[in-house]
């Protein structure tokens, strides 16, 4: 059922509240569509090409426009911004970007939080710039600890040991507690679920298993690739014992905690268990489009207004966006799966719209 606005949320003209009832509270921005790896479940080699039509620069937003369109996000109720790509530590001077993130406030006054989602490669050289340009958290992409395993994945022979380097020099300069995300693929890493769990226990890291999606890039995606939420919690529970642990309703990840202290470590049911009940982040490229959900075929221009300085009008697009949001798709493209349709949908890149 799909449920209606409160009486308090419809009669506030400003409310920024879509169809479903859920709020515009995250703001995913993407800096750049480019990255320095080649994971074969985003951005495989064959399509990411030497060739391949990337944005020039000039079609990129400035840190400029970037900022205006994060104020007025946060003027209609964003209080999270997670700055992404592509790989975002590809984009120059990025901790200038944060900074000027960092210092934007909520209409009641609060801080914004700054996340950032990363794959770790440049992160040793940049942590302390970030943290000390107000970066709160940052979330680092690594899907083996076995090295052999991570060249072939990120498919560009990127040692294992920098990205460690990487989480040792975000912890040390403050950037804690971290998240580890590794996304699951059956015949690729499995094996390393284990492994990784071991690892980060009783440490400052909290780690997040991903079932593999099939999002735009992941072209050769199939059901029998995925390892569910369930199934990767029940082998971490063979050997460690899980508690579960209360979180927001929002949050993408299921969460427990090790039995005997050793920290915490999630899963993301993006595929078994489908959640867009709770969702409330919009995507916003890095040439400017908003992007409603991670999968929508379709987005909003917004450079438009943003390269005319017409800032009223922009705030009013988006806001009539979001009120006309109606976007389920992870749920519905369950349900396709689930009557063996196969992918027939449009997808829009990962590496393009931010993960
Ligand atoms: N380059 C950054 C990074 O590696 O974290 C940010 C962008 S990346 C697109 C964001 C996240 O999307 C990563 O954690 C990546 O593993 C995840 N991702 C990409 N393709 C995926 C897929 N097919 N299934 C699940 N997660 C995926």
């Amino acid at each position: 059922m799909i449920p209606s606005l409160t009486a308090t949320d419809a009669g506030n003209a400003d409310a920024c509240i879509d169809t479903l009832a859920r709020p515009l509270e995250d703001l995913r921005l993407s800096v750049i569509d480019q990255c320095n790896f080649r994971c074969a479940y985003c951005m495989p080699k064959d399509v990411f090409t030497r060739d391949y039509p990337f944005l020039r620069a000039a079609e990129r937003l400035s840190f400029e426009e970037m900022i205006t369109l994060a104020r007025t996000f946060v003027g209609l109720g964003v209080k999270k911004i997670r700055i992404t790509g592509g790989e975002p530590l590809l984009r120059k001077d990025l901790p200038r970007l944060v900074e000027a993130l960092a210092r934007l406030e909520t209409p009641a006054g609060k801080p914004v939080e700054i996340a950032m989602t990363t794959n770790g490669a440049l992160l040793a050289a940049q942590a302390r710039a970030l943290k000390d340009a107000g970066l709160a958290r940052v979330t680092v992409s690594l899907d083996a600890l076995d090295d052999h395993v991570f060249r072939a994945m990120n498919d560009v022979d990127f040692p294992v040991a920098r990205v460690l380097d990487g989480i040792d020099a975000a912890l040390a300069a403050g950037l804690a507690p971290l998240k580890v995300n590794a996304v699951v693929k059956k015949s690729r890493n499995a094996h390393q679920i284990l492994p990784l769990a071991r690892h980060f226990r009783h440490s400052s890291v909290n780690l997040r298993f991903i079932e593999y999606m099939d999002v735009g890039g992941a072209d050769g995606w199939a059901l029998g690739e995925v390892v569910t939420a369930a199934e990767m919690r029940t082998l971490i529970e063979r050997e460690f014992a899980l508690v579960p642990q209360p979180g927001r309703a929002s949050d993408t990840a299921t969460g427990f905690r090790y039995a005997d202290g050793g920290g915490e470590v999630g899963f993301i049911a993006s595929v078994s268990k489908p959640f867009c009940g709770d969702c409330t982040r919009a995507r916003v490229s890095a040439d400017g489009k908003l992007f409603l959900c991670l999968f929508a075929g379709r987005s909003l221009d917004l450079r438009p207004w943003l390269r005319a300085g017409q800032t009223g009008q922009l705030e009013q697009a988006i806001r009539a966006g979001w009120r006309a949001r109606t976007d389920r798709y992870s749920e519905q493209r369950g349900a396709l799966r689930a009557s063996g349709a196969g992918r027939r949908y449009p997808v829009v890149r990962m590496s393009l719209v931010g993960g």
